[in-house]
């Protein structure tokens, strides 16, 4: 493999350029913005900073969250202490930060828009050309490159052009806002009766990023955002959006079934979030971008790149399958009345829920490890609760 293009320098492109580089080969990266405030959370867990230990970087300037307070649909509330922290970055911060590592290990950037790509000799194997054109309107051509890498996020062309679109049932919606003023010290993950999704607030370094997600089409965007409107209104007072940027976004979320997913081709692969790897419960997108851009680089490096689609599946696939088919369960409100009543009465309980905002709990064995902790929880939830003047209750759980 001689030449590699990738076009889009997100966190999947980025980082791919970087293990491609650093193991000396040719790679082009192709992402026409320096900066780029994506909308987005930029909640990072702790696992990712032990697959990804140089984002533990002074240069990157990251809030370190130690309690996410979880909020029912009746508003029954529970703060969890986390474990381990939860970082949150602004994302023209990590976006750069990335950039620049691509670049230190070698790999060119080209700061020019993709505007179209295909095979140099006609067909559809590669070489591969690619047209760019700058800022100023520039259009040129770049050839000739044996691998296609297409890492340009939701929505770029790219996967559309390679691997055709996403059906929009497996699409989530977001919308969210940038408040200028910080204003939590924990994070927020509030449900609602009315979308099964959710709606967060993230503190970053010099403001709160606050959104809500839930399926494209469960309810208009208008009806979203009037959802995260009140919430804010109510948690922040009525003034807390005057200065508020505001933004609209879709999530490509895995699919249920990722065995029949197209992940790549002759001289071609998907990264990120072309390659749909975001959690479809969570809609947690960066790790695995960057994962994926891993997976392929080193199959690349090992100069098997068929093996990326099984890689993908294996390290990725199963997880997501069973957040899929868990989602509608998970959001129902009885299901999570239960989770946050148990959260506030049962340590046990928010220790385990602490462990899945980390990464470190894994959906597939997280039944088992609750019915394993069944009694302690049962104890714990049941138990008489002390009183603020040290006095014993009796406490029933309601739900
Ligand atoms: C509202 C919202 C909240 C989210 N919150 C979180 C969160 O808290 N935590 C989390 O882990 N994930 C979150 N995600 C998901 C996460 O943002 C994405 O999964 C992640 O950014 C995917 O990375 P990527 O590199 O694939 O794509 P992107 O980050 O979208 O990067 C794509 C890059 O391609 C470039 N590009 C686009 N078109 C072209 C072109 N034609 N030529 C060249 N370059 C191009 C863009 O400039 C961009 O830099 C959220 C998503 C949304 C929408």
């Amino acid at each position: 493999m001689r030449r590699i293009a990738i076009i889009g320098g997100g966190p999947g492109g980025a980082h791919c350029a970087s293990r491609l580089a650093e193991a000396g080969r040719d790679v082009t990266l192709f992402e026409p913005r320096t900066r780029f405030e994506k909308p987005c959370g930029g909640g990072l867990p702790a696992r990712s900073l032990d697959s990804f230990p140089f984002l533990d970087d002074a240069r990157l300037p990251a809030r370190t969250l130690r309690t996410c307070q979880v909020i029912a649909p009746s508003g029954a509330a529970a703060t969890i202490p986390l474990r381990e922290p939860l970082r949150v970055f602004r994302r023209a911060d990590l976006h750069q930060f990335l950039l620049g590592r691509a670049t230190a290990a070698g790999a060119r950037l080209v700061r020019e828009r993709v505007v179209a790509f295909g095979p140099a000799g006609g067909g559809s194997a590669p070489p591969w050309t690619i047209t760019s054109i700058d800022a100023g309107g520039r259009r040129a051509a770049h050839a000739p490159f044996d691998f296609l890498i297409a890492a340009d996020g939701a929505g770029g062309f790219s996967r559309r052009r390679l691997a055709g679109g996403i059906p929009a049932a497996e699409l989530t919606q977001a919308v969210g806002y940038y408040l200028p003023e910080p204003t939590e010290q924990t994070a927020v993950l509030k449900f609602c009766a009315e979308v099964p999704g959710y709606l967060w607030v993230f503190p970053r370094v010099d403001h709160d990023a606050a959104g809500i997600c839930g399926p494209l089409g469960a309810m208009p965007v208008a009806a979203l955002r009037t959802i995260l409107d009140r919430f804010l209104a109510e948690r922040y007072g009525p003034g807390c959006l005057a200065r508020a940027t505001a933004y609209a976004a879709l999530i490509p979320g895995a699919p249920v079934n990722p065995q029949g997913l197209r992940l790549q081709g002759e001289g071609w692969a998907l990264v990120g979030d072309t390659s749909r790897s975001v959690d479809p419960l969570t809609r947690e997108g960066i790790h695995y971008a960057m994962e994926s851009g891993e997976l392929l680089a080193g199959a690349l490096i090992a100069g098997a790149p068929e093996t990326y689609s099984t890689l993908w599946r294996r390290n990725m696939g199963r997880e997501f399958s069973w957040a899929g088919r868990h989602a509608a369960e998970f959001f129902a409100p009885r299901t999570i009345e239960r989770l946050v009543a148990l959260c506030a009465r049962s340590p046990r309980t928010a220790g385990i829920l602490s462990d899945l905002v980390s990464g470190r709990q894994r959906y597939r064995t997280l039944a088992l490890r609750l019915l394993a902790n069944g009694p302690v929880i049962a104890w714990q939830a049941i138990r008489p609760a002390p009183r603020p003047d040290g006095q014993l209750r009796s406490w029933q759980l309601k739900h």
